[in-house]
């Protein structure tokens, strides 16, 4: 039997929080490799808006909350990693939209319209001339339009970059012929690959989304628990070439815009409009019948210049893994669950991936693990795919 393989960290769970966590452990000379069980991204990753938020969403209420001010800075430390210059090379990865806009199309606009123009945000929004107005609004709508300094990202490209940055340490696990085994203490003692090497880590660093849920409720693990909030997504296939990237503010002025819409490109390079927001939070409770009758009447509703009628329409349900709050509410932060020598993180955002990272350094280097000799190549593992698009066959 050939000696187990010697890591500083065994990453499990190929999202966007694992890939980016491999990279920045990678660069930082940690000897790292990331075990994924599906396709990378399954779940949330390939799922989410992609965009790459400063935190104005969560300020719509009409004050800086707790998560506005923990992601301010994100979009600009994306666009430095997209540009080559930052903790992570993600020159690969496609910028969808470089704004994002944010349209209070009600008639009692005037208290997020004092918001907006406050001093508080002056240096995060501006308010669009019409001249300006992106090719989707001109001349369709009356104004005042936004523009929030947000970036939109291509999810599988960003995947696809954070995965090619370090494709030798990545790769596919089938627990069929895999298991963790423990120490009689709980924490990990290797990861056994019945009849190839044995891996073992100083640190187990668990970034499986939804799927920590059946790690940590093992007897053996018994974790601060995680919770799911879940979603209903609606997807549009329709032939309205001008991208769309925006929040729908109604009346209601809460956390939530009624809509947030972004736009992607199915299989056959057809626009697809991907709608989140309020839209999809109370359609969990909906069938996708209900909901698609739903999204249409209130899409003809803000946008009665578009014409749906050729539309094509479908629903994804889909939960966010978090960890878990007393109230369940949406996290603020990254959470990280530690014990022994395991990490269970959840990013809470797709935004906040770099955060979540910065933070597992701390701790590594917080317990002076510090980078070892670099390991053999790995050659007795399979690589994984990037998961496809939920709209790519719409
Ligand atoms: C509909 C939707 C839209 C969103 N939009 C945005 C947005 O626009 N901007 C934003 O900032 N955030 C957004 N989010 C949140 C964001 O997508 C998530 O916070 C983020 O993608 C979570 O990444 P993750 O890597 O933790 O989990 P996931 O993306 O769920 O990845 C978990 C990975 O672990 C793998 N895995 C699971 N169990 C195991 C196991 N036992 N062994 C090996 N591998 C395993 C899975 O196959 C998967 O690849 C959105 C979320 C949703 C649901």
């Amino acid at each position: 039997m050939q000696e187990a393989l010697k890591l500083d960290a065994l990453i499990i769970g190929g999202g966007v929080a694992g890939l980016w966590l491999l990279n920045r452990l990678r660069n930082e000379g940690y000897q790292a490799l990331l075990l994924e069980q599906e396709a990378l991204g399954t779940g949330q990753s390939i799922a989410s808006q992609g965009m790459i938020h400063g935190g104005i969403k969560y300020a719509l209420g009409g004050k800086l909350t707790g998560a506005s001010k923990a992601i301010a800075d994100m979009p600009a430390h994306w666009q430095q990693c997209l540009e080559g210059k930052g903790d992570v090379d993600l020159q690969g990865c496609q910028l969808l939209s470089d704004s994002y806009y944010m349209w209070p199309r009600s008639s009692l606009r005037s208290r997020l319209n004092a918001f907006l123009g406050s001093k508080a945000l002056e240096a995060k929004v501006d308010s669009v001339e019409k001249s300006d107005y992106p090719d989707f609004f001109a001349n369709n709508i009356p104004g005042p339009l936004y523009r929030l300094r947000d970036i939109v990202l291509d999810v599988p490209s960003l995947l696809e970059t954070l995965y090619k940055n370090h494709e030798g340490h990545i790769f596919r696990i089938d627990w069929q012929h895999a298991a963790l085994e423990k120490n009689p203490d709980g924490s990990i003692s290797c990861l056994n690959l019945a009849g190839k090497r044995d891996i073992q880590a100083s640190k187990y660093i668990f970034c499986c989304g939804a799927g920590a849920e059946s790690i940590i409720s093992g007897k053996e693990f018994n974790f601060t628990a995680m919770q799911r909030r879940p979603l209903q997504m609606v997807m549009v296939r329709h032939d309205i070439t001008a991208p769309v990237y925006v929040h729908c503010v109604s009346d209601k002025l809460t956390m939530t815009p009624e809509v947030t819409i972004t736009t992607h490109r199915n299989g056959a390079g057809q626009p697809v409009w991907y709608l989140g927001g309020e839209i999809a939070e109370q359609g969990v409770q909906q069938s996708p019948g209900q909901l698609i009758d739903a999204a249409r009447t209130k899409l003809q509703e803000i946008f009665p210049w578009c014409d749906f009628s050729g539309a094509e329409w479908a629903t994804l349900p889909v939960d966010r893994a978090e960890l878990r709050q007393e109230d369940g509410s949406r996290p603020d932060d990254p959470g990280i669950s530690a014990r022994h020598n395991i990490l269970m993180c959840w990013p809470t955002k797709l935004t906040l991936a770099p955060n979540l990272a910065n933070t597992v350094l701390d701790i590594l280097q917080a317990e002076e693990l510090r980078p070892t000799e670099p390991i053999m190549q790995v050659d007795f593992l399979d690589k994984p795919v990037i998961a496809s698009t939920p709209w790519e066959n719409l």
